[in-house]
């Protein structure tokens, strides 16, 4: 008996998680923008949410999420929200162990967002959660406008850039409520490594972060 490709495509991943991800990036820039277009979920504006999840439950839980992180954003923040659909050309839920809650990849303008990670914080904190994952696309999209010198920082040091960005995730949050702008700083800057938004080793970020 035959399986269809998507079948076999959709068991593949299901077996080797984290295959998708890498293989993603490899390979021709057409070949990458046509797997995220092919997979696209919903859409919130002009951005495009893409999982490769072979899981209903799991697609839907992503993107009635980041659907409701980008409408926060929108509500409280339309100046900032402007640069969400400018730098972020595709969110997409990613599936690590690794620390990182999210991370830019500029080449394509693609926010990946570690479920992982992110999934806990609405478990335990449903009510502040949606806030908290506005503020995380709010970094990564000031991520995106170094990159592409619409904020002229992109050859300061990595420590410099991370606080801008947390800065702005907290300039957001103020919005909202102050005190949440304050504990941001004190969670993801003062804290330093402990706990970061998008905390890589320095070759990894050269590698996700290259301009092509
Ligand atoms: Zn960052």
């Amino acid at each position: 008996m035959q399986l269809p490709f998507g079948v076999i495509s959709c068991f593949g991943r299901e077996l080797f998680p984290s295959a998708g991800g890498v293989l993603l990036w490899r390979g021709p820039r057409r070949i990458t923008v046509w797997r995220l277009n092919r997979h696209v979920i919903g859409q919130y504006g002009d951005i495009p949410i893409v999982s490769f999840s072979c899981n209903p439950a799991q697609r839907h839980w992503f993107m009635t999420q980041t659907q409701e992180a980008l409408q926060i954003v929108h509500r409280f923040d339309p100046i900032r929200f402007g640069r969400l659909q400018r730098q972020l050309k595709y969110v997409l839920a990613v599936s690590s162990d690794r620390r990182f809650l999210a991370r830019y990849r500029s080449h394509l303008g693609v926010c990946e967002v570690n479920v992982t990670r992110l999934r806990p914080k609405f478990e335990n904190c449903p009510e502040t959660a949606a806030y908290i994952y506005a503020a995380v696309l709010v970094h990564e999209a000031a991520h995106g406008s170094i990159a592409n010198g619409e904020i002229p920082l992109r050859y300061v040091a990595r420590g410099h850039i991370e606080y801008f960005c947390n800065s702005e995730a907290a300039g957001f949050l103020r919005h909202w409520r102050p005190e949440a702008a304050e504990l941001w700083m004190k969670k993801y800057h003062l804290a330093g490594k402990a706990d970061s938004v998008c905390s890589r080793p320095a070759a990894e970020v050269a590698r996700a972060e290259t301009i092509g």
